[in-house]
């Protein structure tokens, strides 16, 4: 494929000496799924020149009035659960969601329901921006094709389990759906990674996550899983084994010798076994919408004070409602000032009978409103941590996923700094998506015409059929 040249006055670059984000002049280029050069140029003026000297040549667009950015990593989503939001909304609130409702639900599921549920999450995440997700379901192939259709890059875990869950019954499928995903990865201009992905630990057993961590090693491809996300895996790991989930993976050697591990929400997690996990070859995962749902958020807060790395991620469950890790990264970022409702200095003044001023101590956290320390979660951050590809950055060797962000609509205004990437809703604001080296829609009106394709109208009436048909299955 031609080399592809974007010109952009404000395109984002990494610093890694002080760990920022800044916006500079810099010509990127593409060679078919990634980028293969960027040339930054020291100020606009001697961009705009060499930018008059290329203009018309073959594959050179300028980009006016944009800026330019890494697509978004999503680092632990499940894209085809995006039809729980129609089943039982009003049951999710009273049940264990993971057993009672998702496993039974789950196990009417087809390989053609997976597909076609696939593609419907990922032109969810197309539209958010999103170009590389952290996958873990049942049925990695169609998945597979499902993302590869609509243009996203994708880490695909297939769901292992041999204890409980829809997994137990056709584990053979998803064991070689990991084979042939590995073989995948391996291909030139791959699109599709594997990751192992073990469910969660009360729902595999000693042997089964032996030999998972075995292939894991032997494949050097990261482990992605859940980690204490609800007290009744505590209490059914501890019950099995005496030890907390992360002492139990402790024991079974994970922590020493994964190669990467990505561990989504850890809310059950305690201090002393937050110590273990400090290497940054472990990487937590923290989806704050979806958290609310099942659980309560994670206490990212401590995460912070241990030094550990974690990213944020959007999962997908009934109740979380969308794939947008803006919406995601603003409540990370009011993590500090959240805790103040319940802190005893305001408890006090809300007690307090003598009318007296308020002492509540602010207790800012600065990292948290640090729009570079926050972008970094769904930008580099995550994009390292598949051996087989860099994301979330614009350099060379990394994947060509960008987002072209239009300056012109009022929620970039005035467009000189990321505040408005990192804090807002913006997402009206994207002119289009590259995700491997391609753009995904028409320029100016991006979302509209990905809805007005054959392609997402053919996906969303095949997914109606399956989604009615399943309920049927199930009995609703
Ligand atoms: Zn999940």
């Amino acid at each position: 494929m031609a080399d592809v040249q974007i010109a952009c006055a404000k395109t984002v670059r990494y610093e890694e000496k002080k760990g920022t984000y800044q916006l500079q002049p810099a010509i990127v280029h593409c060679q078919d799924t990634q980028i293969s050069r960027v040339e930054v140029f020291a100020t606009e003026k001697e961009w705009q020149q060499e930018v008059e000297r290329r203009k018309g040549q073959d594959g050179f667009l300028i980009l006016l009035h944009h800026i330019l950015t890494p697509a978004f990593v999503n680092a632990h989503t499940h894209v085809s659960m995006g039809f729980f939001r129609g089943v039982l909304a009003q049951e999710l609130q009273k049940r264990n969601l993971m057993e009672d409702l998702f496993f039974t639900v789950e196990s009417h599921l087809t390989p053609e329901d997976v597909f076609s549920f696939a593609r419907m999450g990922a032109y969810e995440s197309l539209l958010a921006g999103v170009g590389v997700v952290w996958e873990h379901y049942y049925y990695g192939m169609e998945i597979a094709a499902a993302l590869e259709e609509v243009g996203l890059v994708g880490v695909i875990a297939p769901t292992l389990q041999d204890l409980k869950g829809p997994g137990v019954a056709n584990f053979d499928v998803h064991w070689q759906a990991c084979e042939q995903l590995y073989r995948r990865q391996s291909m030139p201009h791959a699109t599709s990674f594997l990751a192992m992905g073990p469910h969660a630990p009360d729902s595999v057993s000693d042997v089964l996550w032996q030999r998972i961590l075995a292939q894991a090693r032997s494949w050097n491809v990261p482990m992605h899983f859940h980690l204490g996300q609800s007290q009744d895996e505590y209490r059914e790991v501890y019950s099995r084994t005496g030890l907390s989930p992360v002492g139990f993976l402790d024991k079974m050697g994970v922590w020493a010798q994964a190669p990467q591990t990505v561990c989504a929400h850890s809310i059950f997690v305690t201090k002393q076994d937050l110590s273990r996990l400090q290497d940054p070859r472990h990487c937590l995962v923290f989806c704050p919408s979806a958290q609310m749902v099942f659980e309560f958020p994670a206490a990212v807060l401590e995460w912070e004070r241990a030094g550990l790395r974690w990213v944020v991620a959007t999962d997908s469950v009934a109740g979380n409602d969308s794939m947008n890790l803006q919406k995601e990264l603003r409540f990370a970022s009011g993590v500090p000032r959240q805790q103040l409702s319940f802190d005893a200095g305001y408890q006090r003044f809300l007690q307090d009978p003598t009318g007296a001023p308020p002492q509540v101590s602010r207790k800012d956290e600065a990292d948290f409103v640090d729009v570079s320390w926050i972008l970094d979660k769904v930008w580099g951050n995550p994009g390292r941590l598949h051996p087989a590809f860099r994301a979330g950055t614009l350099e060379a060797g990394a994947l060509a996923n960008l987002v072209a962000w239009d300056l012109n609509h009022p929620s970039l205004w005035p467009g000189d700094s990321l505040r408005s990437i990192a804090f807002t809703d913006s997402l009206g604001a994207i002119s289009n998506v590259m995700t491997a080296g391609k753009w995904r829609g028409e320029w100016g009106r991006f979302g509209e015409s990905i809805c007005a394709s054959v392609a997402y109208q053919t996906a969303h009436m095949h997914a109606q059929k399956c989604y009615r048909a399943l309920l049927l299955r199930c009995g609703f």
